[in-house]
């Protein structure tokens, strides 16, 4: 196996490293976290130099770009702290490309291009988490309208975003698998309201209850591909998004693991630096191990899915093995860092918060358990 990168993927790193010092150092990312506000003005940094482009079709502005070099670029930018930094955006944008209609690319794009978080995804409802076939957000259509009424919960950047990926079921539809489909409503629609969580995690993200009430918008505009495959549709997000939530976890974990290591070169105690007890050195050891793990399996999913290969439980195992692995990372760095670590504004401390969010959002370590599990007894019987 080649591990070399490209002279593309050189250049394309060479030059995010010189776009992350000037736009996106740790003053910048610790006021975000501190103010809980998102990562706008280098979202749009990214953009104009090209980065949210790539994996676009042409006709669209973009450049093909390999999964592999996307994952690259997500884990560099995570690398530097910040969290959900690159990638997700990219996904959403794909999704649309997939399946919207022609004014729904060119809207989203459009937003894109403006450093905009085109639109937030809604599946989570108070009564439907990991069990999504669960949801009862409804979707009734009526001379060419659509009404929607329903809850969602948990939903990641629903303030800061122009619109809502929401799924709906048609209740008059008897066939359960085609009931479900994919609509895009304006988050100023009248009838959307919502309520921000407060939470511990993901401060640059704000989550949000979304409420929709009686809300009516003309089909045409707001359903996202094909009447009762947004199911099916949401599944090929996920496959992707379990990817990047991987590479995500794997740039901050070694954020955590080169700060904590640093840290241990230079705090002395009991006349020494702690990086000299073999008990630090056991933890530092232990974290390097698992970050090699976790490179190899973020980079090998995403040369799979290049190459057409079926993820089947891959993207499962990947996703799980880097969201546990990444927070027992951020764990031991932040044991290596002692108190100080858990004081506001110490870096460690944010990664290991935002780690911990990774176990859950995308789906969580038990149902990827859930998922993978099953295809790996399939595969046997
Ligand atoms: C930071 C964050 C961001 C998120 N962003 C979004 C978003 O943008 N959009 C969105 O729609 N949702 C989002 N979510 C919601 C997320 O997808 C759900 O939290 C997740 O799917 C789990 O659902 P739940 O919280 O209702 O837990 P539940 O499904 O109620 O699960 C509770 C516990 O039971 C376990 N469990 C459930 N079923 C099984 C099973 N079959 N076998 C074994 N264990 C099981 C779970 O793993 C968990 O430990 C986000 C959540 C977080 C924390």
């Amino acid at each position: 196996m080649d591990f070399t990168l490209t002279d593309e993927q050189e250049l394309l790193l060479s030059s995010l490293d010189e776009l992350l010092e000037r736009e996106c150092p740790e003053s910048y990312i610790a006021d975000l976290d501190l103010h809980h506000e998102s990562a706008t003005s280098f979202r749009k940094a990214l953009h104009e130099a090209g980065f949210m482009s790539l994996g676009f079709p042409e006709e669209y502005g973009g450049m093909p770009c390999d999964a592999v070099t996307l994952v690259l670029l997500a884990e560099r930018v995570c690398r530097q702290g910040l969290n959900n930094g690159f990638g997700l955006e990219l996904l959403q944008a794909m999704d649309i490309l997939e399946f919207g209609s022609e004014a729904q690319k060119q809207e989203i794009l459009g937003l894109l291009a403006n450093g905009r978080v085109p639109f937030a995804l809604g599946f989570t409802e108070p009564g439907a988490g990991s069990d999504n076939s669960a949801m009862t957000t409804s979707a009734v259509h009526h001379d060419g309208l659509v009404t929607f009424n329903g809850t969602n919960t948990l939903i990641t950047a629903a303030l800061q975003s122009k619109y809502l990926l929401v799924m709906a079921k048609n209740p008059d539809t008897d066939d359960p698998r085609k009931a479900i489909s994919m609509y895009l409503v304006p988050m100023d629609a009248p009838g959307v309201t919502t309520n921000r969580l407060e939470k511990i995690l993901w401060y640059t993200q704000d989550s949000c209850e979304i409420f929709l009430d009686d809300v009516t918008l003309p089909e045409e505009e707001c359903l996202v591909g094909v009447k009762g495959n947004g199911f099916k549709q949401l599944m090929r997000n996920f496959e992707m998004e379990r990817l990047v939530i991987a590479a995500t976890c794997l740039g901050q974990a070694q954020c955590a693991f080169d700060d904590a290591a640093a840290y241990a070169a230079q705090r002395v105690q009991f006349g020494q630096p702690i990086g000299n007890f073999q008990l630090t050195q056991l933890k530092l050891t232990d974290m390097a191990i698992k970050l090699e793990n976790m490179r190899n399996f973020v980079y090998k999913t995403a040369w799979m899915l290049d190459r057409g290969l079926p993820l089947k439980s891959q993207g499962a195992l990947c996703k799980r093995y880097c969201a546990m692995s990444g927070f027992e990372v951020a764990d031991d760095a932040l044991q290596i860092f002692g108190g100080v670590g858990v004081t506001v504004g110490a870096r460690v401390s944010r990664l290991w918060r935002d780690l911990r969010g990774h176990r859950f959002g995308g789906g969580t370590d038990e149902i990827m358990v859930h998922i993978a599990g099953r295809q790996i007894v399939k595969d046997h019987s």
